[in-house]
């Protein structure tokens, strides 16, 4: 079997080095961190020595690729243009800084049309990709696929293949994939994962899962509500969850989870999936 790139969020609050080098301590080979402060949007400046250390550990412990999620303020579909300017100026800057780290995907949640309608919502994110992403040489840029709670655009994958559709250079553009999220939206990736992804590749075009954020859910099937479980403790269940980490069809991916966890749940975790895998 290939190499199976596993990991969960991390805090690169103490560095990136910090963070790499917990990551290993957990057995993970790749992590996911907030690309600023995920609630305020302050930012870090670059410190290329931390960045070059955690280049080297990542090349010496062959970690795959890394996710860099934005902060959950980035709405790009507000319906108030200071929020979306705001939202519009982080993925710029932060796409920006993409270039600065070893491989590495930036991720955002698509955001909340607050009423305006969903076709509204998809086309002001399409137009702030449209002005942010100018030509296809960039990082690769993913959106997350959601719930589908309260106006939230991405619950339904039409929604994502719009705009991925309307952005001119759509290259590096693609999906993020959450199984908690998924199934929450009514795909359900326990009885039929096969279906799911044939569903993403018919919808959205093959190749455009980027990365995937591995989560049980709390609630059930379709109930449109995003509350991560542990896993093995919700109702997706440890054999789903290793079942898709180990489907060929998603190889070479990330796999991240963002389970409510401190370090220690996370490196049993991460031990159980392996164990049920065999890897
Ligand atoms: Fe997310
Ligand atoms: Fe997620
Ligand atoms: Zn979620």
């Amino acid at each position: 079997m290939d190499n199976i790139y596993l990991g969960c969020h991390l805090s690169i609050a103490k560095g990136y080095y910090k963070a790499v080098q917990e990551a290993i301590s957990i057995g993970a080979n790749t992590f996911q961190f907030f690309s600023r402060n995920p609630r305020g949007g302050s930012v870090k400046a670059i410190d290329q020595n931390d960045i070059d250390k955690l280049k080297q550990a990542m090349e010496e412990y062959g970690f795959g690729p890394l996710l860099v999620h934005a902060p959950y303020t980035m709405n790009l579909c507000s319906d108030k243009e200071s929020v979306r300017e705001f939202a519009r100026n982080v993925l710029k800057e932060d796409v920006e800084r993409m270039k600065y780290l070893p491989d590495a995907r930036f991720l955002f949640h698509p955001g909340s049309h607050v009423g305006q309608g969903a076709e509204k919502g998809v086309s002001l994110i399409t137009d702030a990709l449209n002005e942010v992403i100018t030509d296809d040489n960039g990082p690769m840029i993913l959106l997350e696929g959601m719930s589908g709670k309260g106006s939230e655009i991405g619950g339904r994958l039409e929604e994502i293949a719009q705009i991925i559709q309307g952005v001119k250079h759509n290259k590096n553009l693609g999906i993020c994939i959450d199984t908690c999220h998924l199934h929450s939206a009514g795909y359900d990736v326990v009885n039929d994962f096969e279906g799911v992804l044939d569903e993403i590749d018919r919808v959205i075009g093959p190749g455009r899962i980027g990365g995937v954020h591995i989560n049980d859910n709390m609630n059930g099937l379709g109930c449109h509500k995003d509350r991560h479980a542990k896993i093995g403790e919700g109702t997706i269940g440890l054999e789903a969850i290793a079942a898709i980490v180990s489907n060929e069809r998603l190889t070479g991916l990330p796999f991240n989870l963002e389970t409510p966890n401190e370090l220690e749940g996370y490196a049993k975790e991460i031990k159980m999936i392996r164990d049920k895998i065999g890897c």
